[in-house]
């Protein structure tokens, strides 16, 4: 049976929980078999009345007619109330509709027993969790998680559990020490996970004016995954902040190296460098260096903005042509483009090229998706909204130009 309670633990997505539905009336089946056996050995048949019911709200969660699987499983146990697996999957069948307070009271039901099986009550205590997460009580989920987990520290998917809250709790540093503790018990790529929940450390040190233990916190995520992103993205932040304008200029080039898809992340920390620098010779050396490894369109766009600073008009338009003959839809281009021709007097070219914006407008440049679930976020995130991974959002393809500009 405990496979059982394995497939109910699984998050209430549609198509899982169809999954987990079906795999739970295949699971009944089998422990109402294996009962019926016990019971004739023991002498204690379970009343036919009780059965039929039982039968009956499984044909109904196979057919998804969960209304009435609950009305019949909720027969089935006012004949039989020992039937502890028709009380979890009415627990779960309350909880997918929603119902979290009867969900609730269902778990306390089981645990209450006093003759339990300690695997079963430590399964109802984790259901009772999920049951909290479900109705938006993080707290409360979160202590009944860390029951699990004290009664099996082994527990991972408790771990997993308690990790997601303190993640959306924003409480990163317990988010880091959990995850640690799963690392040591699961085998898997933990290592990007850790360095984000250290960025994510830093981030609130950094928000709080403590720059050294923000440093810290950046250099400890880059040393924990070097292909940390954000980790370098944050620290070049810091150093630029501090006017060490070198020391950040080289941090950010770091993600160029290593991890050359997310090199437009980098050339846009140094749009805000035009206005502050007073020598821009770290950013000219860095973008012919990037452009001497990657001539891509964002590159392109990224010279495009220096020479206009750097007062060359015709050189940034002819970087800004190379880059939408990379890249027809680099709406971006398009508009800097607009601005550069408006701001030189040029009313009518600069019409033309918004013109030409508009038409690409319906067509983001940059697109990104989750590799992981599929969903579509406007902008890169590092932990997808949906899905609660990390590092599954990428770039996609737009139009056929981003991939072969890169
Ligand atoms: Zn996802």
């Amino acid at each position: 049976m405990q496979s059982l309670w394995q497939w109910f633990v699984l998050p209430g997505t549609q198509q899982i929980l169809l999954a987990a539905i079906i795999a739970l009336a295949i699971g009944l089946i089998i422990g109402w078999g294996i009962r019926r056996n016990k019971g004739l050995r023991l002498k204690k048949a379970i009343p036919d009345k009780g059965d039929k019911s039982f039968f009956k709200g499984i044909q109904y969660i196979l057919s998804n007619d969960h209304d009435q699987a609950i009305e019949e499983f909720t027969k089935s146990v006012q004949v039989n109330s020992d039937t502890i697996e028709t009380y979890v999957a009415l627990g779960n069948l309350y909880r997918s509709k929603g119902d979290i307070d009867r969900a609730i009271r269902i778990r306390q039901n089981i645990i209450l027993r006093p003759t339990i099986d300690k695997q079963i009550a430590l399964q109802a205590l984790f259901d009772l969790g999920l049951d909290y997460r479900k109705g938006g009580f993080l707290n409360r989920a979160l202590s009944t998680f860390q029951k699990v987990g004290q009664k099996d520290p082994s527990n991972v998917k408790a771990l997993q559990e308690i990790e997601r809250i303190y993640e959306e709790l924003k409480d990163w540093e317990n988010a880091f020490l959990t995850r640690a503790k799963i690392s040591r018990l699961a085998k898997g790529d933990h290592d990007h996970i850790l360095a984000h929940h250290l960025v994510e450390v830093g981030k609130l040190h950094q928000q709080r004016g403590e720059l050294s233990e923000a440093n810290s916190s950046f250099n400890k995520a880059i040393s924990t995954h070097k292909e940390c992103v954000d980790a370098y993205l944050h620290l070049g932040d810091l150093y630029f902040a501090n006017q060490e304008y070198k020391k950040a200029i080289s941090t950010w080039k770091k993600v160029v190296e290593k991890v050359p898809q997310f090199t437009f992340l980098a050339y846009r920390r140094l749009e805000g460098a035009y206005s502050r620098m007073q020598n821009l010779k770290p950013v000219e050396d860095f973008l012919k260096e990037c452009s001497e490894l990657n001539s891509d369109a964002f590159t392109h766009l990224a010279l495009a903005r220096y020479l206009y600073n750097e007062n060359d008009i015709e050189g940034a338009l002819t970087e800004i042509s190379s880059a939408l003959e990379l890249a027809p839809t680099f709406w971006e281009a398009r508009r800097f483009k607009g601005e550069i021709l408006l701001a030189q007097g040029k009313e009518d070219e600069a019409l033309a090229a918004y013109r030409e914006l508009i038409q690409q407008l319906s067509m983001p440049y940059l697109r990104f998706q989750c590799k992981q679930c599929g969903f579509l976020p406007k902008e890169l995130q590092w932990q997808c909204p949906q899905c609660k991974n990390w590092d599954t959002i990428d770039l996609i393809n737009s139009g056929g130009t981003l991939i072969e500009a890169q």
